[in-house]
């Protein structure tokens, strides 16, 4: 039976109806019935092949809610029914040092849900049951969406700093990982200071938590700030000035890096060995944090913001994306 789904067919333009026929259900694999699907920036950067590795058709799509329609005869955690969560991550070897280790997302053969592969802005998709999750009943479906990725992404590095109530974490960058990093670090107890380009998201970022607000292009607000943060996260989809956010790492405070704009980092080495500054990067989070993140969001009722869209208005709901307009993540719904 073909898979019905929306799919770009050349970069920055709309997403057209596509179909194809899957492969066959594996002994591992599971089907599932997409009832909804979020819109991470990382589907942007894809539909425009800003990491130049988009092949066409691309089907986006790779924040997944779902019922388990069929499984392979191997599958024995998840049953015919069962409503699930699918983030980026499709497979990994799971016999590698990494995978061994409990770093799966670090596993060098890692496939992802939509590269290589048709993703979520579909009514079905057939994946490897190895990186399906169970969703809390205590989270509504719309609201789960945008941790499958957007929440794994933040709750990673917070949880691993690790973040506790005497740390003073900055969130650069108020979009769907942003704010959920707000909620989070919140949750943890932290002091959380929002950075954004958006004057006008202050109101909101005070209501999610955040105990002050800067806008990133008030020099005079920045430098009150100076060397403050133990820990800053930047979910910026598009970023230049890194030496701007340097300055506001403390001593041996780390900067970490989960937005993927294509520009390089400009930093100057002197800048890092003063104060013994850290800057990294984090990718997602292994199938043990997921399932932690998961817990821990149905524990401290950490629900996202979602504007809500109907799979067929996929491109309303796109553009409305590429305006920094969505407060703060759009979810498609069957
Ligand atoms: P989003 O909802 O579109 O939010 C991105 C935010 O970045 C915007 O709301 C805006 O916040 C800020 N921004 C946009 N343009 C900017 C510019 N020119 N200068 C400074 N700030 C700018 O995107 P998202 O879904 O949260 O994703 C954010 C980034 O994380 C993307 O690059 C995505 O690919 C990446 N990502 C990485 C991982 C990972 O594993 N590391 C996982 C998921 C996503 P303000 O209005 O507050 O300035
Ligand atoms: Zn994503």
């Amino acid at each position: 039976m073909a898979i019905n789904c929306f799919a770009a067919f050349e970069t920055k333009k709309n997403l057209n109806p596509f179909s194809y026929v899957p492969e066959k259900l594996k002994d591992g694999d599971i089907e599932v019935e997409i009832t909804h699907c979020g819109i991470c920036h990382s589907d942007i950067h894809l539909i425009d092949n800003d990491w130049a590795i988009s092949t066409y058709p691309f089907v986006p799509g790779h924040e997944i809610i779902g019922n388990v329609k069929n499984k392979g005869s191997q599958v024995t955690d998840f049953a015919i029914g069962d409503r699930i969560g699918i983030g980026w991550q499709r497979s990994s070897c799971l016999h590698c040092p990494q995978c061994l280790k409990g770093d799966d997302n670090l596993c060098p053969v890692q496939e992802a849900t939509c590269v290589g592969h048709f993703g979520g802005f579909a009514d079905k998709i057939i994946t490897d049951s190895h990186f399906v999750f169970h969703i809390p009943p205590a989270i509504p479906s719309e609201k789960a969406a945008p941790l499958l990725c957007g929440g794994a992404t933040v709750f990673s590095p917070l949880y691993e700093f690790p973040v506790t109530k005497f740390t003073r974490v900055a969130v650069i960058g108020i979009g769907g990982l942003g704010h959920l990093a707000i909620l989070f670090a919140k949750a943890m107890g932290a002091d959380v200071t929002a950075i954004s380009t958006s004057p006008q998201k202050k109101q909101e970022a005070t209501a999610l938590g955040a105990d002050n607000f800067i806008v990133l292009n008030d020099a005079a607000a920045m430098q009150k700030h100076a060397s403050k943060f133990d820990l800053l996260i930047c979910s910026a989809s598009s970023f230049e000035n890194w030496q701007l956010l340097i300055s506001l790492i403390g001593p041996r405070g780390k900067l970490c890096v989960v937005g993927a704009p294509q520009e390089a980092m400009k930093i100057a080495a002197g800048s890092l060995i003063e104060c013994r500054r850290h800057v990294f990067g984090s990718n997602i989070a292994c199938r043990a944090q997921i399932n932690q993140m998961l817990q821990f969001a149905a524990k401290h009722k950490i629900f996202p913001m979602v504007e809500v869209f109907s799979m067929k208005d996929v491109n309303t709901a796109i553009e409305k994306v590429r305006n920094n307009q969505v407060r703060y993540r759009a979810v498609l719904v069957k």
